[in-house]
């Protein structure tokens, strides 16, 4: 089957052709994090779909360019800085860094580029957009000084969101200031200075002030991917107004078709509601790795259901990550004794195929992959089971867990396999992710030479029935024996 997104512009499945097909080059620009607070999971549900979705166009054999932008200038920024009285620069510093952090957590790939929109060239790059929509009609200065987008002029407005806008109708929360507009919908290009804004503040052809969301996205889409861009990806509250203006202010500069494909991904719910930092109803990542699960366990959680599905959170759904793993772990386990083993005379019927891709391939259906992967992991753990399962087909098969994970990357407990010792024996044993994630810490500890916490990790993991020594070789595990 060939590769096919939902794309919401058309609200149909499509065939994915990039600019470039013999380059096989793919240009991804998601919209990235307002660093006020940390991020919480629901927005990492929405950065695992484009990590999966990196990570499938390139076992598919494109080479990806991503850029993610920070949103390191807003309304909630301001506030915040004001608020902790200090530099904005340093209020949004500690955000970054934290974000950086969590993306590492959850093997989230690093994109190529992260812009912020608080960096000059951004700066100037939105100010010559802002300065040709005024030259073509399509953006006014309203008598608050700020300027806004003319959607009325912008025949295509409302396309991506499918939205009619003579339904467009006050929500009763516009700013006093904004009712200088000339249509309730138009959006903000530059907001004027207010005092609110203390110190944050840019010279522009029409007064000191600031960018407005969508135009930072516009100009730094544009900057660093060109004019035109394969596919565009956020969660779905993004597309209206924000990707809906972004698709304005770039067409109505360029001309051009801005994006081929629009990705959106469902909500991470709680209790049927959007996670959301406004609700008070959010899960940090330090929050849940405080409750004992793991990076990796977060990171399958989020990345199970399809991202089209909206997806609950809850302590269940956590636990029956944690055995999913287990078990692909223990699979992995028996997979590679069975593959030392030199059994050669055996054969088995089972063959590697590509089902796992394949569903990926269908619009990123890794429930359909998931899936695939549990029922070969059901009918070799028979064929072994039954003695059936030949070394060589026992290596094809972590042949092909290598290229599945290179999509999943769920890093095992795997690389501490082997200082492995049990019972004097070094084999192959599960150590439970939580487990593999102490011993990770640790190591981490000791190489920050915090030996205080390096100890209470030891007592951690003898309190769970293994002993830890430390030797030259690294850490050596030994599960105590009922353990
Ligand atoms: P924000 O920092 O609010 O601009 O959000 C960053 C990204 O997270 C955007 O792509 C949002 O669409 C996405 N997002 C926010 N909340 C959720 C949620 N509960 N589930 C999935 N994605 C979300
Ligand atoms: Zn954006």
């Amino acid at each position: 089957m060939a590769l096919r997104f939902f794309n919401t512009y058309s609200r149909q499945l499509e065939n994915f052709e990039p600019r470039d097909p013999a380059g096989r080059k793919v240009d991804i620009y998601t919209c990235g994090p307002t660093v006020y607070s940390r991020a919480h999971i629901g927005n990492f549900r929405a950065y695992i779909f484009e990590d999966l979705l990196q990570r499938h166009l390139e076992l598919r054999g494109y080479k990806v360019h991503r850029v993610m932008n920070i949103t390191d200038v807003d309304d909630k920024t301001i506030r915040g800085a004001r608020e902790a009285k200090i530099p904005l620069r340093k209020f949004t510093e500690q955000f970054k860094q934290a974000f950086f952090e969590d993306i590492e957590t959850l093997q989230i790939k690093r994109p190529n580029e992260f812009p912020a929109a608080t960096d000059q060239r951004y700066i100037d790059r939105m100010i010559e957009m802002i300065a040709t929509l005024i030259s073509r009609g399509l953006a006014y200065q309203a008598e608050d000084k700020s300027v806004y987008f003319r959607i009325n002029k912008f025949p295509d407005y409302g396309k991506l969101a499918h939205f009619d806008l003579t339904q467009l109708q006050s929500t009763g929360r516009v700013k006093h200031d904004e009712y200088d507009k000339e249509h309730i919908g138009d959006f903000a290009l530059w907001k004027a200075w207010d005092e609110e804004d203390g110190e944050v503040a840019w010279e522009s052809p029409w007064g000191r002030g600031r960018p407005g969301w969508h135009i930072e996205c516009s100009a730094m889409a544009t900057a660093l991917l060109g004019e035109q861009i394969d596919i565009h990806c956020g969660g779905v509250d993004n597309i209206f107004p924000h990707h809906e203006a972004e698709i304005a202010q770039s067409e109505g500069v360029t001309g051009k078709k801005f994006v081929r494909y629009w990705l959106h991904c469902a909500h991470l719910l709680v209790d049927g509601q959007k996670m959301s930092k406004s609700l008070g109803n959010f899960y940090t990542l330090p929050d849940v790795l405080e409750k004992g699960y793991t990076g990796r366990e977060i990171r399958y959680a989020l990345m199970r259901v399809h991202y089209r599905a909206p997806l609950n959170f809850t302590w269940e759904g956590m636990d029956e990550a944690r055995q999913a793993l287990a078990r692909i772990d223990e699979w992995l386990a028996r997979l590679r004794e069975t593959a030392a083993a030199k059994t050669d005379t055996l054969k088995s019927d089972m063959h590697v195929g590509e089902q796992f891709e394949e569903a990926l391939d269908d619009d990123l259906n890794i429930s359909a992959a998931l899936g695939f992967l549990f029922e070969t992991i059901r009918q070799t753990n028979r064929a072994m089971d039954r003695g059936e399962l030949d070394s060589a087909s026992a290596n094809s098969w972590l042949n092909w867990w290598e290229r599945v994970n290179s999509v999943l990357s769920l890093p095992a407990g795997a690389q501490l396999r082997a200082s492995l010792d049990v019972r004097g024996e070094l084999r192959a044993v599960h150590i439970p992710a939580e487990i593999a994630e102490l011993v990770r810490q640790r190591e981490e500890a000791r190489l920050a030479k915090d030996f205080r916490k390096s100890d209470e990790l030891r007592n951690g993991l003898n309190a769970r029935g293994w002993e830890v020594r430390d030797t030259e070789g690294g850490q050596k595990l030994t599960r105590r024996a009922g353990a």
